[in-house]
């Protein structure tokens, strides 16, 4: 009789699997057995995944809607369905022989003033009062940007290391990007204590080799803590006592395909689940300087205690908010002319500007030129969206459809367009404005200039260069000569009166392998003096000279389709605004906005840094909408091979819904086409599903499946459910 947990070889077909034992399930009768095949083996030497683990997984199978072993083997590493007991058990002796360094508990008094960090006493205090409470909640660390978050992580780490030999903790980031950064202050910290093992890395752009080396070490507590993405919080880990979510309020998170899980929503379960197994507490911290509004209200709500460090340690002030007024200004200007100047100011004094756009991964809501009109829908509290295939507007809240009006049902006017658009070229004109270089990427991946306010005209470059005079660059983005454009301003010089340098930053230029270091690499060692590039610039980076931030076009998230998109603007803004002014020494940081509604209540509460009185504003609204954190929703999306089909599908599961457990308490709306209605010649259509209480949604999802199931529809190719939705 194997254990529940162990993990176990099945054959499947011709092949041979990899399985778990799950504990709970009925004995099988004569039937099941006949048709039930024998466990080859055993994987000897591999521990039992512990109970709660497994109790992780049932639930996220559970809430999510996905079955047990998918879950399940989605979270082992994928090689070690490849390596048989012997190979595995050879692994883990190496990894038992290079850990055998004996483990040594910290020096006492170390934890007040290592690496020569006195903690401030708002950090002491966040502490003290995150292990103060029996029994254990989650705790918000509430801390701005700068204000010391990373040093409260490695303090209270150290505090659950220092308890027992088995102590484990899991610390999750937001990205990859991220992960090198973190990894190295968690290691400069705690490998001359624990040893070279114990700080390990998990996510996905390690080697299969590396992952299941990591997975491994922590599942046999030779490593203290694992480090990773959202993928590290199914990392088993028997040890663990305390789990760190930072920048919680972050989407990536939310995984976008499988479970479609919420690492941060799972890591308060994990911990509940770890804290019952171990009969002690397994404690929870999500920090953030914007956090989630679900978060932020389960803190109104006391489910949640809230630490706050609203002051930044050894810094300049924050960065001023400059809001630029757009509607003053002559129509299709991208970059207002006191922007401009104040960028070349910067520049001038040998200081670095960051200028970003956030048009990516927005739906396109129509607004009128003239006046205030937006596509609103009438019934909901959200923005139609313009779907260009067949000129509509449609709200993907409630299905509510028109034709696109000829002109502004407000004020007659015929230019009603899409906000956000007229981005694309804003390198060059930023650069033709100022009469500066564009770095590109060669195909060596060194960086070469081309002639003034010219286009990148390499290979990563997406759209035609812009017909701009000058020199084209080479194909083999070899350096050309460089050249002022006719009619370009006078060169803009640095201190040293060279000149100055642009460089654009996004996912096309960081594609290549190693791009993404290297152009990071260039602005911190000031190569590089204004950087332009989409969301992922303004995020974690530590650039020291950044006195400048501009976000050139924010409007497309203040009227979006989507109710989420506010929040996560503004979470953009403070991060972004944290960018600048870094290094005390260089004062007066700026952070610029250019909109065409300044009376919006977000910029007031940006400039006053008052994350509270956004969230307070944005809760009220949700609240009168009943949009989460209030309710609770899921998307069911379907996919086939035309449009007609995919909403027949969801009409027909729409239909069968009737007869579900738990209807009276859900509401269901029409089925919309995703405003990304068509990829890869693939249909998409989308329906969503609201319910006030949770578990009635839970329930109703539950046993709706079977129905979706039995629903065949021809052109259909797949459908998922998305529990929590993020995007809607
Ligand atoms: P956050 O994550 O909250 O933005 P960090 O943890 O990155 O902030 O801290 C910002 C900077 O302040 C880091 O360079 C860090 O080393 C430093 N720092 C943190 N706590 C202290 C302290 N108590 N005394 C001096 N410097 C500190
Ligand atoms: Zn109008
Ligand atoms: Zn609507």
């Amino acid at each position: 009789m194997l254990a529940a947990g162990c993990l176990v070889r099945v054959p499947l077909g011709q092949r041979e699997v990899l399985g778990i034992v799950w504990g709970g399930a009925e004995p099988p009768d004569a039937a099941q057995r006949a048709k039930t095949k024998a466990i080859i083996a055993a994987l000897e030497g591999i521990a039992p995944l512990d109970a709660a683990w497994r109790a992780l997984v049932e639930f996220a199978a559970r809430y999510y809607q996905r079955a047990i072993g998918e879950v399940a083997l989605a979270a082992l590493p994928p090689q070690l369905r490849e390596l048989d007991g012997e190979q595995l058990a050879r692994r883990q002796k190496l990894l038992a022989q290079r850990a055998a360094k004996p483990v040594s508990a910290a020096p006492q008094g170390a934890v007040d003033s290592e690496d020569g960090v006195t903690l401030s006493a708002q950090q002491s205090q966040a502490i003290t009062d995150f292990f103060a409470q029996t029994p254990a909640k989650p705790a918000l660390l509430f801390g701005a940007t700068g204000s010391g978050k990373t040093e409260v992580y490695l303090r209270c780490a150290a505090q659950v290391l220092q308890t027992s030999h088995q102590a484990q903790v899991l610390v999750m980031v937001p990205e990859i990007n991220l992960t090198a950064q973190l990894l190295a202050r968690f290691n400069s910290r705690f490998e001359p204590i624990y040893g070279p093992q114990a700080v390990v890395a998990m996510h996905s752009g390690m080697t299969p080799a590396q992952r299941l080396k990591s997975w491994l070490a922590a599942h046999t507590g030779a490593a203290r803590i694992v480090l990773g993405t959202r993928m590290a919080i199914f990392a088993s880990m028997p040890g663990l006592q305390l789990l760190v979510v930072d920048e919680e309020h972050d989407p990536s998170y939310k995984s976008q395909d499988g479970a479609r899980h919420s690492a941060r929503d799972l890591a308060v379960l994990r911990a509940k689940y770890q804290g019952a197994q171990a009969g002690s507490d397994c404690r929870v911290l999500l920090g953030s300087a914007t956090p989630s509004l679900e978060t932020w209200h389960a803190c109104e709500q006391g489910r949640y205690l809230r630490l706050a460090m609203p002051e930044r340690v050894g810094r300049g002030a924050p960065a001023a908010l400059c809001v630029v007024d757009m509607r003053q200004l002559p129509k299709k200007t991208l970059f207002a002319p006191a922007l401009l100047q104040a960028i070349a100011q910067r520049v001038a004094r040998g200081e670095q500007a960051l200028v970003f756009l956030n048009r990516r991964g927005y739906a396109p809501v129509l607004a009128c030129s003239a006046c205030d009109w937006k596509s609103q829908c009438p019934h909901c509290s959200a923005y139609r969206v313009f779907h260009k295939t067949d000129r509509t507007l449609r709200c993907h809240h409630c299905g509510t459809t028109d034709r696109v009006p000829r002109a502004c049902p407000e004020c007659g006017n015929v230019d009603i367009a899409p906000i956000g658009r007229g981005t694309q070229k804003l390198e060059e004109q930023l650069a033709q404005a100022l009469g500066i270089h564009i770095v590109v990427q060669a195909r060596q991946g060194t960086n070469v200039l081309t002639g003034m306010g010219m286009a990148a005209t390499d290979a990563t470059t997406d759209g035609p260069p812009a017909a701009l005079p000058g020199p084209a660059s080479p194909p083999d983005g070899s350096p050309t000569a460089l050249q002022r454009p006719e009619g370009s301003p006078a060169a803009l010089l640095r201190p040293d009166g060279s000149l100055a340098v642009i460089a654009r930053m996004d996912a096309d230029t960081t594609r290549l392998k190693g791009a993404l270091e290297q152009q990071l690499a260039n602005v911190h060692s000031g190569e590089v003096d204004i950087l332009v590039g989409t969301q992922m610039i303004a995020k974690g980076h530590d650039f020291r000279r950044i006195t400048l931030v501009a976000a050139v076009n924010p409007d497309s998230a203040l009227y979006s389709s989507d109710f989420r998109a506010p929040e996560r603007l503004f979470s953009l803004l403070m991060q972004a605004a944290g960018r600048a002014g870094r290094d005390a020494q260089l004062l007066g940081a700026q952070m610029w906005v250019q909109t065409f509604h300044p009376e919006h209540p977000l910029f007031a509460s940006l400039k006053a840094h008052d994350y509270p009185g956004f969230a307070a504003q944005q809760l009220r609204e949700r609240t009168q909408a009943g949009l989460p954190p209030m309710s609770y929703q899921a998307l069911i999306r379907a996919e086939a091979r035309s449009q007609e089909a995919a909403q027949a599908f969801l009409q027909a599961a729409s239909e069968a819904a009737g007869a579900v457990e738990a209807f009276e308490h859900v509401t269901l709306y029409p089925s919309v086409p995703m405003s990304i209605q068509r990829i890869a010649d693939v249909e998409r259509a989308q329906m969503l599903v609201e319910s006030s209480s949770r578990a009635a949604l839970q329930k109703f999802l539950s046993s709706w499946q079977a129905s979706l199931r039995a629903t065949k529809v021809q052109g259909m190719i797949r459908w998922a459910m998305d529990v929590d939705p993020l995007l809607i």
